[in-house]
């Protein structure tokens, strides 16, 4: 079993011409919604790649929860666990102009509650892995870091975004999942790490240990859009844990493969905002 812990948002991108300069309004070419969040993003991919997945996180009273959460049961992740708070759902506003730049501000939202409570506590004990990124509070983060170490369930991070951190988090990880620009950020802490699980976009993926380093090179793929592509590679590398290392980048490399060939974070978008 794979717990996931993090972050869960609804994804609203809108196309235009150009950007609104302050005080204007702009005519919109399309809307498109979509569940993102770095945690259910993984979530999904680890249940894709055939893990019994449990997410573990918070959603809104604005409705909004509702239509992130059906994606992610139809992925076929168990959520269970996820819990209600007073407020918005996590949210991110995606603006695309005609040159393909975008701005976009996300509002933590329910994000920022999550917290555990001892049903969470235990479902991260019985985990085989735990996989985590840094979309929800810290002190959260390092609590179930400590909870699935004292169990012995597998702790996996993606520093993602990088972030000030509590210095005892680093040695309750066995792996981090880091992209080349995240490795170089963390470079003085991953050498406390026993796992670093390198991605290298269209290079594929590297592995360190103490038992050496493996690389494997991407899948080929036409290229569509990238976004998500880290999120698809750690979800089935969570769920490829326990497997060679080898094999494991392979399905990772897999997975992140088949996410840049897709617009968007997940495949399974709408341009209707109500039937997500
Ligand atoms: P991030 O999007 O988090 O910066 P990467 O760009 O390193 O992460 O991509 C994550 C993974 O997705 C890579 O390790 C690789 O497996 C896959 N991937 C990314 N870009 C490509 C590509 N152009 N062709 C094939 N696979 C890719």
């Amino acid at each position: 079993t794979v717990a996931v812990l993090g972050s869960i948002n609804l994804d609203a991108v809108t196309v235009c011409e150009r950007f609104p300069t302050a005080g204007e309004t702009v005519i919109g070419r399309s809307v498109t919604f979509s569940r993102g969040g770095k945690g259910a993003n993984q979530a999904a991919a680890a249940a894709r790649a055939g893990a019994t997945v449990t997410f573990i996180g918070a959603v809104g009273d604005d409705g909004a929860g509702e239509r992130v959460l059906a994606p992610l049961v139809a992925a076929g992740v168990d959520i269970a666990r996820v819990r209600r708070v007073p407020g918005p759902t996590g949210f991110a506003c995606v603006t695309v102009d005609g040159a393909g730049e975008n701005t976009i501000v996300v509002v933590p939202g329910a994000n920022a509650a999550v917290t555990l409570d001892d049903g969470d506590c235990a479902a991260i004990a019985a985990a085989d892995v735990l996989l985590l990124q840094l979309e929800i509070p810290p002190a959260t983060v390092l609590a179930a870091a400590r909870i699935a170490r004292a169990a012995g369930t597998a702790v996996l991070l993606n520093p993602s975004p990088v972030r000030e951190l509590p210095d005892g988090l680093w040695a309750a990880v066995d792996a981090v999942i880091v992209n080349h620009e995240e490795e170089r950020a963390l470079a003085d802490r991953l050498g406390r790490v026993p796992h670093v699980i390198t991605t290298l976009g269209a290079d594929g993926a590297r592995w360190r240990s103490g038992s050496g380093t493996v690389t494997e090179s991407a899948v080929r793929v036409a290229v569509v859009d990238t976004t998500g592509a880290g999120d698809a590679f750690a979800g089935a590398l969570a769920a490829a844990w326990g497997t060679p290392p080898r094999t494991a980048l392979r399905q990772a490399n897999a997975a992140g493969a088949e996410a840049v060939g897709f617009a968007g974070a997940e495949r399974h978008t709408t341009t209707h905002p109500t039937s997500m």
